[in-house]
């Protein structure tokens, strides 16, 4: 083969999935692993949604409503927003992709913070347009400096609030003074994948500054709280003109059907929401406690996951976990190399991984 591939397809560093847990599980020898990697809800997904979903599947043969009339409806009655605010996703990243792809061509730039979700930079870079990575500051989005960088080929800003891998907020004070003289054509996206577990009262409520007339966009996703990360339905809350033009590279069938009904009555399973949101809080109170008393260092959270030092090659601390039978993420390739992120589990798979955490940092 003699491909050619454009050069920015080139600098695309291929997201790298990880192995299934059975897998693991079968090459590692152990059972009943305990999977606090990727911040999904340790309470499975809402069995309102499950219910919905099972009702639905004798309706497989059809092709989903493209407009995703019902839940889009929903979404919109919710927030107190117009329909033509909504615009559905497989997962919030799919959203992601479309804005990249309608408003960033080839030199164009977008600001973001590093380390961030890895997935702004992919699909910057698939359009050919360029990333421009600010540093964190303790841990933060530091809006001042990324202010800074806006440049007269900047056309997207992406704020995650809060942030992933660390946890933070945005405040509303400051992101109102962001606000402020950011040129007219820039589109700024506010990542939100965990809004949902904040109890941070400073933090940035997006509905005090949303405004159809304003290139201001909100990410939401079924994907955490709501436990259907497998199902792959997120949304975006944008204003209508530049919905219009996500809708123009969307695929028409991007939600499936199942993933529609499911997402419709997780909205209203506030039982199952609100459960969620207590054991997270609760959980992350045990887990800081137990580290606090090991001497293991932590960093606070205003999400459901969080980062824990320990002291030594992540990397290493990662494969020793795993012989315990307890997946987490290495922070390596978030640039925190001795850093691991974990996600509230349920109570006793925290128990777990606190016990295999002391023993691996105590093997030399
Ligand atoms: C998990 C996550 C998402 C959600 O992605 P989906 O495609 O909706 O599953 C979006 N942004 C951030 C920062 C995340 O961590």
């Amino acid at each position: 083969m003699n491909l050619s591939v454009p050069d920015y397809i080139l600098s695309i560093k291929p997201y790298s999935p990880g192995k299934p847990m059975e897998e693991l599980e079968r090459e590692y020898g152990i059972e009943d692993s305990v999977k606090i990697a990727s911040n999904e809800n340790p309470l499975g997904p809402s069995p309102m949604a499950v219910k919905a979903i099972t009702d639905a599947v004798g309706n497989l043969h059809r092709y989903p409503d493209g407009g995703g009339y019902y839940l889009v409806k929903k979404i919109a009655e919710k927030f107190g927003i117009l329909q033509g605010n909504v615009v559905l996703g497989s997962g919030s990243d799919d959203v992601l992709g479309m804005l990249t792809r309608a408003f960033l061509g080839p030199g164009d730039e977008a600001i973001m913070a590093y380390p961030s979700f890895l997935m702004y930079d992919i699909l910057v870079r698939t359009v050919g347009a360029i990333p421009i990575h600010v540093p964190l500051k303790s841990f933060s989005n530091n809006l001042i400096a990324m202010k800074d960088r806006i440049s007269s080929k900047t056309r997207m800003i992406f704020i995650t609030n809060p942030n992933n891998p660390t946890g933070t907020i945005v405040s509303g004070a400051d992101f109102k003074e962001f606000l402020e003289n950011i040129p007219a054509d820039i589109i700024v996206v506010i990542d939100e994948a965990y809004v949902e577990f904040v109890k941070n009262e400073e933090c940035l409520n997006f509905f005090e500054f949303f405004d159809n007339r304003k290139p201001l966009v909100a990410l939401r996703t079924f994907s955490k709280a709501y436990g259907l990360a497998g199902l792959r339905v997120g949304y975006g809350i944008l204003p209508e003109k530049i919905a219009e033009f996500a809708n123009r590279v969307r695929q028409p069938f991007n939600v499936n059907s199942l993933a529609q009904v499911g997402a419709l009555a997780a909205i209203d399973d506030l039982e199952f929401l609100n459960k969620t949101v207590e054991l997270v809080h609760s959980e992350l109170d045990y887990m800081f406690n137990a580290l606090s008393k090991r001497g293991i260092r932590w960093f606070p959270t205003d999400a459901n996951f969080f980062l824990i030092d320990v002291g030594k090659d992540a990397n290493i601390v990662f494969e020793r976990m795993l012989r315990h039978g307890i997946i987490v993420r290495s922070m390596t390739s978030y640039s925190y190399p001795t850093y691991i992120r974990v996600n509230v589990g349920l109570h006793e798979e925290n128990v777990r991984f606190i016990q295999a955490l002391e023993k691996v940092l105590n093997e030399s």
